[in-house]
């Protein structure tokens, strides 16, 4: 398959993901809490994949910027997550509901729409520069996927949103994630600041979104799934071709 449909198919399938997530949350599904499992293996495999893979490859190809650009990519989500919303993490929101206005819910629809369209130029970006870069980042992102669609359809529900709502959130995050990869291949020379942006993103998600859930478990349980992913990247990247 040519890369550019491999792709989009693959950006496809990330996008499916969100709007699953969203579907076990609105459906109350009790296979919901496997989603930790997701969450602490998706943490462990995407820092791995940034740090390994997506920095120094965004730093071969711009040099000069990337660092800066990881950086921002960083402070950009941590601004639009956790700045402009007074209230978000991953997972379930049960705290009081005096916190969550339509307002703060729709913020968080906002920060986690910029940071699925990057996790959509991470998957377009690894794509232009390697077929198997592409294959690791979209698992990095499709691991995370799950819960994030869930994430967001439980903000809308707690907000005091619809079911109809809560499942068109995680749409849009999928349809963000689409656009994401479909315009690092309308642009692939973007690659040189979308792939650097997009690791500093990945970074963010991982370490300060994902991780503090993982730490909210008791016992070593779900650090030990932290790892696993760490090692399975690692295991991932010594088969590489050529790398
Ligand atoms: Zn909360
Ligand atoms: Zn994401």
């Amino acid at each position: 398959m040519p890369k550019l449909w491999l792709s989009l198919a693959l950006g496809t399938a990330a996008g499916f993901a969100d709007y699953l997530g969203g579907l076990l949350l609105v459906r109350r599904s009790p296979s919901a809490r496997s989603l930790r499992y997701f969450v602490a293996l998706g943490a462990g495999f995407m820092l791995a994949a940034a740090v390994l893979e997506m920095v120094p490859e965004g730093i071969t190809l711009n040099p000069r910027w990337a660092p800066i650009l990881i950086l921002a990519g960083y402070c950009g989500v941590h601004l639009l997550e956790h700045t402009l919303v007074p209230h978000f993490h991953f997972g379930e929101e049960t705290h009081h509901d005096e916190f969550l206005s339509a307002k703060t819910s729709y913020s968080v629809l906002l920060g986690l729409a910029a940071h699925t369209f990057f996790d959509g130029i991470a998957i377009g970006s690894g794509f232009v520069l390697s077929e198997w870069l592409g294959w690791v980042i979209f698992i990095a992102v499709f691991l995370h996927k799950l819960p994030e669609g869930f994430t967001v359809a439980s903000v809308m529900l707690a907000s005091g949103r619809g079911r109809r709502t809560a499942i068109n959130s995680s749409i849009i995050l999928g349809a963000m994630t689409l656009l994401g990869v479909l315009v690092i291949n309308l642009s692939p020379s973007w690659v040189r600041v979308g792939l650097p942006l997009s690791a500093g993103v990945t970074i963010y998600v991982a370490s300060t979104d994902l991780v503090p859930e993982v730490n909210r478990e008791p016992g070593i349980h779900m650090a030990l799934i932290f790892f696993a992913g760490v090692l399975i990247f690692v295991f991932l990247k010594l088969l590489a071709p050529s790398a």
